[in-house]
């Protein structure tokens, strides 16, 4: 597949083909693109249609990414060479499907860092409602333009570290999963110090420059994304960065039929299951208060009577779903004395 191809060889560990990071770095850039197409959402494409100095061929606004609706956008659009993605998770996974179907160049302006979609090579979109990852994509370029960035709520850029403050539990729970003999990789002592090491030097050591969004702050989010991408595209599964912590976003999720900020609703389960670990839990909880993350549950609208049926639920949601990995719920008894110092900390508006 040409898209595939174009990744270039010194930059194989992640996907992306070229970038460029800086203030005002968006602006002009459709003067280098000829036949462009867009994919985009309304707010940030009126953000950023006037910084582009060009027109693109035609605008696709997301409104879904099931995918027999998105084959058939694919089928009607214009003749195109390139396919720009302006915004969020969402944009950026349309783009990238456009891009993959139509086998043209991808450029992607994230204007929301929340979530990792920019630097992920597949397209997450949806199957019968179900999310399924599709394609491979790599963005030429990727542009990071700090001052687009910044005009997104602050609360969604700093939910970017969710995804990151997750290897904290992951990496202790694939380390559960080696110890007890059920890891489903080859186990790599390596890449869990590695992860390590990129979460403390990218989100931990960096709290005042992620708090206040800073350029270095934005940076050292994207590039803690690129880095953990180092490892787990070759490795080719992202054990490092998602285990327990998001096995009890799922359960929410699927019980109770709602969405959330993907990085507020990690940060909690991230606080949840490194107490039931019993891995520094409170101080992932003195970050995450630190840096602003809203991960409480009253931020989400999560009653505590949701947070402890979440908890009670756990282990039998993971046993009926047959594709989950060995995490510290598979090795740990929930008791309710341990639900009752777990959610001691976390506050709510409702019982
Ligand atoms: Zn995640």
């Amino acid at each position: 597949m040409e898209v595939t191809q174009s990744v270039s060889r010194e930059r194989k560990h992640t996907n992306i083909t070229s970038s460029r990071f800086g203030r005002g770095c968006a602006r002009g850039i459709g003067k280098e693109l000829s036949r462009f197409l867009v994919c985009s959402m309304e707010i940030p494409w009126n953000l950023t249609k006037a910084l582009l100095q060009a027109e693109p061929v035609h605008v696709v606004m997301v409104d879904t990414l099931e995918e027999n609706i998105i084959e058939k956008q694919v089928k009607a659009a214009p003749a195109c060479d390139c396919v720009v993605g302006i915004g969020g998770g969402q944009a950026i996974d349309l783009a990238k499907f456009f891009a993959w179907k139509l086998s043209v160049r991808l450029v992607t302006i994230p204007t929301v860092i929340s979530v990792d979609a920019f630097v992920t090579a597949a397209a997450a979109i949806r199957r019968d409602h179900k999310i399924v990852y599709v394609g491979a994509t790599s963005p030429d370029p990727l542009v990071i333009d700090y001052d687009l960035i910044r005009t997104a709520p602050a609360e969604l850029n700093i939910a970017g570290v969710g995804d990151l403050l997750s290897i904290h539990t992951a990496t202790y729970d694939w380390e559960i999963a080696e110890r007890y003999k059920h890891s489903e990789f080859p186990f790599s002592q390596e890449s869990v110090a590695k992860a390590r090491s990129i979460l403390k030097s990218h989100i931990l050591d960096k709290e005042c420059e992620i708090k206040s969004l800073s350029d270095e702050g934005l940076q050292t989010i994207i590039d803690g994304y690129i880095e953990i991408n180092t490892i787990c595209l070759p490795a080719g599964h992202y054990r490092v960065e998602e285990g327990s912590e998001h096995y009890i976003f799922y359960e929410l999720e699927s019980r109770l039929q709602r969405s959330f900020v993907h990085g507020h609703i990690v940060g909690l389960g991230v606080y949840l299951m490194s107490k039931l670990q019993n891995n520094e839990s409170d101080a992932i909880l003195t970050f995450m208060n630190n840096v602003g993350l809203r991960y409480q549950p009253k931020q989400m609208e999560l009653t505590k009577a949701d947070v402890i049926h979440s908890l009670k639920n756990l282990q039998q949601f993971i046993q009926a779903q047959k594709d989950l990995w060995f995490t510290v719920i598979n090795v740990e008894e929930i008791t309710d004395e341990w639900i009752a110092t777990a959610i001691a900390k976390l506050e709510f508006n409702h019982d």
